[in-house]
């Protein structure tokens, strides 16, 4: 038949998890959480069902989610969006996304991704109409690199799609990031899709750098972020878009025709459970501790730690595993990791265009102490 996404199969993330599954490995492949959520929010949303709130809601999302969102952003980002016309409520961060490129893009427009990048923005510019330009992130750190990306704008670039903290590789944009972004963006009409959705997984002290700190580019940004992540709800599919009024009227143009509006009960129970912030301000602290468990237990394996400054995710690099499967294109490598040595694991070429060929991958520690500990020993006999 006709396809669209020719190059397209099933993600990486759908096809690691079946073999985690089939074969009773420890799942640190797909990124989603092996806890329960806070009881309270499960709660609300009990509570949002018994209040008789089961139809349509406004097709923006519920107003008291839209402003609590507001309110969020305005004290931890310091700029004020209007719940009325500059905040929407979106099916998860991947909604978002796929909406904002199809209002934005125009045929023949180019979208630039850094790359490695998650694997839904290439297909989602592609489905857009849009032309794909991949601009490397630096070698070896996975930083932004801003003479690479000045040197990629053309008169067609229509819009940059920036990620942070990084999927894969856990690395967080510092405000200077911002400022060069700035530099390079200022004189063009360039607009910026922000994905943010790691937004309160930044360790060690450091502050998010959200796109909408910066007046000048939040001006011109679509900003993406996912309850999911925040509140280990990530089969809610809950998340929401942040933009400039004429921006997101565009948006809305399509998201009500894509999914018109999204599910009424949770949106209260998270309107509810927003109201304390200490979810969300504590998740940092949460999930360092966990990084940093994780790490110190791969650091008395042979697999290399590469930095995480954020995110749920720590790359490693294999390169000096006494094993032969090292050999093993990454891909192969991690079907063998998951079957044979029993830890699910993502390779890096999945978030490449050209699948390049590296001794790394990508393993999620959004998990239990326990689920951590047993992956770590079933490593530790590499
Ligand atoms: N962007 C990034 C960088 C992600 O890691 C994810 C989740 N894997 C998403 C978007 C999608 O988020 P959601 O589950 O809310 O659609
Ligand atoms: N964002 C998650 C990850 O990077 C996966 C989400 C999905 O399976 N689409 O692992």
């Amino acid at each position: 038949p006709p396809s669209r996404l020719p190059q397209v199969g099933t993600t990486i993330f759908t096809v690691m998890s079946a073999l985690a599954q089939q074969v009773g490995a420890v799942n640190l492949g797909q990124g989603f959480p092996d806890f329960d959520p806070d009881p309270a929010l499960a709660q609300a949303v009990g509570a949002a069902m018994a209040a008789g709130h089961h139809q349509y809601p406004p097709m923006a999302g519920v107003p008291a989610l839209r402003e609590a969102i507001a309110r969020k952003v305005a004290t931890l980002y310091g700029r004020a969006y209007d719940p009325i016309n500059e905040i929407t409520v979106t099916a998860g961060a991947t909604q978002a996304i796929l909406t904002a490129l199809l209002a934005l893009v125009q045929p023949g427009d180019e979208i630039i991704v850094l790359e490695p990048c998650y694997d839904s923005y290439v297909p989602g510019i592609e489905l857009a109409g849009g032309t794909v330009v991949r601009v490397p992130l630096t070698d070896g750190s996975l930083r932004p690199d801003f003479d690479r990306l000045a040197a990629a704008l053309t008169a067609r670039t229509r819009a940059i799609i920036v990620n942070t903290p990084h999927n894969p590789s856990g690395t967080v944009w510092r405000a200077d990031d911002l400022q060069r972004l700035w530099n390079v963006v200022a004189d063009t009409d360039v607009l910026l899709i922000g994905d943010e959705v790691y937004e309160h997984m930044v360790y060690d002290g450091q502050p998010h750098a959200s796109l909408a700190t910066h007046p000048g580019l939040a001006a011109r940004s679509l900003i993406v972020s996912s309850f999911g992540k925040t509140y280990h709800v990530t089969g809610w599919k809950v998340g929401y878009c942040l933009a400039p009024a004429p921006l997101m009227a565009e948006f809305r143009k399509v998201h009500q025709f894509n999914v018109f509006t999204v599910n009424t009960p949770m949106q209260h129970a998270l309107a509810a459970y927003m109201a304390d912030p200490a979810p969300y301000l504590g998740l940092a602290a949460f999930y360092q501790a966990k990084r940093d468990r994780f790490r110190a237990g791969l650091a008395g394996t042979r697999l290399r730690l590469l930095p995480c400054e954020g995110t749920y995710f720590q790359c490693v690099d294999y390169g000096a595993l006494a094993v032969p499967e090292r050999h093993l294109p990454v891909a192969e490598f991690c079907q063998w990791l998951t079957r044979e040595v029993g830890v699910a694991a993502i390779p890096l070429s999945a978030f490449y265009g050209d699948g390049r060929n590296q001794q790394l991958v990508r393993l999620c520690f959004a998990k239990r102490d326990a689920t951590l500990d047993e992956a770590l020993q079933r490593l530790a006999r590499l």
